[in-house]
Parts: structure tokens; sequence; C-alpha cells
């Protein structure tokens, strides 16, 4: 036992100080992609690598000239970096704080004017972020904090993952990321839960299960989707077997995309949810002057 005391007092606290500080990802993991809008030739070879749909354009004539609308969808996406390896506008990132309130949010989409052999000739628009969601976000976050307070309890749901999301949710509980010391527990019961973390593709046999769980949850309740699979089905999509996002079954309240969101983007998620992130918290993308702008404020 001294021999485990003397470990611990050496090893020291490992529990990271996130959100006060920013989480260190390490540059090897993989986050979204990152698309240089301007410099985009053309959206074509993209699309037709990426396995899951997650990068669509539509073609439609404007006048005497024809424009793209071309989508990027983070919920879809499985960061699989496939996309940019054949077009040098896109490169990966290890970015992953990018849970969304709304799913609107995840999707990003840029217009451009085409050539005549199809490539873009110039971008009319670049992807924004409607004000309005926003708008609507705060209101859930804020709605959200005055119910719940402090303290949260979750119960997770498998609703037909390959386990990649529920690996990284055991990865909460560690010594690293210690989700207790916001005061959130999980539950084994969805009778004594506030939220319900939800993952999978949500496979036809677990649908009502879903439905089941999510009645017995007392309100107010929230849910969260987890990866890709739970946001939009993922690589599996709709079919025979599996009934899509997490959202085709029970209403969702946060998205956290990724495959699998590793713990960080899962504390961002969870956080985001109940409105326990600071509103000017440093996030990893910040430039350095914006970091220095946070810890002086
Ligand atoms: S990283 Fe993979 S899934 Fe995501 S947009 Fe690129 S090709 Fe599609």
């Amino acid at each position: 036992m001294f021999e485990t005391l003397r470990q611990s007092l050496k090893t020291g606290v490992v529990t990271t100080s996130y959100p006060t500080t920013p989480a260190e990802v390490s540059s090897r993991a993989r986050g979204r992609p990152e698309i240089d809008w301007e410099q985009w030739k053309d959206a074509r070879p993209a699309a037709a690598v990426c396995p899951t749909g997650a990068i669509e354009f539509v073609d439609e004539p404007t006048g005497r000239t024809v424009s793209r609308n071309v989508t990027l969808d983070l919920g879809k996406c499985i960061f699989c970096g496939l996309c940019a390896d054949v077009d040098p506008a896109i490169r990966m990132t290890n970015v992953c704080e990018l849970a969304a309130c709304l799913r609107d949010e995840l999707r990003h989409t840029a217009q451009y004017r085409l050539n005549d052999d199809g490539t873009h000739h110039r971008l009319l628009e670049a992807p924004g972020k409607p004000e309005t969601l926003e708008t609507v976000g705060r209101q859930l976050r804020a709605s959200i904090q005055s119910v719940l307070g402090r303290s949260l309890h979750i119960r997770q749901v498998d609703a037909g993952s390959c386990n990649g999301c529920e690996m990284e949710i055991h990865g909460l509980n560690s010594p690293v990321y210690d989700i207790e010391r916001f005061g959130i527990h999980f539950v084994v019961s969805p009778r004594h839960a506030d939220m319900l973390l939800v993952t999978g593709p949500v496979t036809r046999n677990m649908e009502l299960a879903l439905r089941k769980t999510h009645d017995a949850t007392p309100e107010p309740r929230l849910v969260v989707a987890v990866g890709a699979c739970g946001c939009s089905g993922g690589i599996f999509g709709r079919n025979y077997a599996t009934c899509g996002g997490v959202d085709s079954v029970i209403p969702v309240d946060v998205y956290i995309p990724g495959c699998p969101p590793n713990p960080h983007a899962l504390l961002h998620g969870i956080l985001l949810a109940i409105g326990r992130l600071p509103p000017n918290a440093p996030r990893r993308n910040d430039s350095d002057a914006q970091r220095i702008k946070h810890a002086l404020a």
C-alpha cells in the first residue's frame, strides 16, 4: 500500500484543467478536415472518395452560368483523411471541439461559380454560422442550466455502436479527464438520469429500447448524440438494419461529431449541453494571441 501511495505522490496530478485551459490533444490525433474554401479548385474528387457522403455538392444553373453548392457535413465525417489525400486544398487537423446544439451547425456550405469544365471559377459565398442558430443554442443552454443547476447524471445508451465511442467514454472517468470533478456521474438507470449519451446508428433492434429509455428518463432530460453514427448514421446511414442518426428516433439536444470522438471532444460536448463552458473559454484552435487575451481576461 505504501508503495502505491509513493507512486501516486511521485506521479502527481495528471488531471487536465480543461476547460479553464486548452486541453492537450496529440498532434497525431485526427480531427475535422479543414478546407481552404478560397483556393478550392474542384469539389468532385473529394466528394468521389468520401465514404460517408460528408462532402456533397449540387450544381444548378443561375442565369447563363452554373453555380455549385458544396456542403461539408461534420456530422457525417469520420475523419478518415481520404479527401485530404486527393485534394491539396483540404488538410486534416486535430481540432475536435466540434459539438453543436443544432444539426445544421455541423453543415458548412459554400457556393461557387463554375467554369465550363466543372472546376470552380470563384467563391461566391463562404460558409458562415447563421446567427439565428447560435441564438437558439444559447437559449437552450440557458434554460437547461437554470433547471439542472450544477450536477448531472448520465445514462449511456449503446444503440448499436461498434464500441469505439464507448472506449472513449470510459476515458472520461480516467484520472486525466476525471469528469466527476464537474459533479457529473454515470448512472445505470435512466430513471436516475438527466442526460442520455447515445452512441451508434440506432439499429432496428434497439429502436424500441431507445424510445422506452427516453420515455423512462424524467423531464427535463437532455439527449446527446455521440459520434458520426449518432449524429447521422455515419458509415451505415439508414438501411434495413439501422434507422440512421439518433434524431431519427428521439429528439437530440447536442451533437458530438467524430469517429470516435475522443474524451476531450466528449467533455466539450457535455459541458456545452449543460452550459458549463465559460463563454471566453480558450480553444485549441485559438491563436497564441487569443490565448493570451483569454488568460488576461
Ligand atoms: S475526412 Fe473522410 S469522411 Fe471526412 S470529409 Fe474527408 S473523406 Fe469524407
